[in-house]
């Protein structure tokens, strides 16, 4: 059996051009190998896919695709309580409008920067 040390060194020495460094790479899933980039993740949009660079498995956020529609079904609400009001209640004033898109897209983003990773099936 392997350490963890010397199993996170037989990873890189197979992941050429991707170097882990500590605290900069994160863990595939799948594989379990330090391939997936931070900078990678950061950039990864909840409907978009990523692939390891070590076992080529199809990676994507959990729950990234809830998180968006959910953002994007709030934005939606807003714009329609702006405009004509919901439910009986009077038109959203736009002041008050825009403090909710701001607090929804604050919502999305942090939520977005919080999944992990997971296997597409
Ligand atoms: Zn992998």
């Amino acid at each position: 059996m392997l350490t963890r040390k010397q199993a996170e060194a037989a990873d890189s020495a197979l992941l050429v051009g991707a170097k882990p460094v500590a605290g900069r790479m994160l863990r595939c899933p799948s594989c379990d190998a330090l391939s997936i980039s931070r900078q990678a993740r950061h950039s990864l949009h909840p409907l978009w896919n990523l692939q390891c660079p070590a076992c080529r498995a199809v990676l994507r956020l959990r729950r990234g695709r809830v998180v968006f529609f959910a953002s994007l079904a709030a934005l939606v609400l807003l714009t329609v309580s702006s405009l004509v009001g919901i439910g009986g209640l009077p038109k959203m004033p736009p002041a008050l409008i825009v403090v909710w898109v701001f607090i929804v897209v604050a919502w999305y983003r942090i939520l977005v920067g919080r999944l992990s990773l997971e296997t597409k099936r």
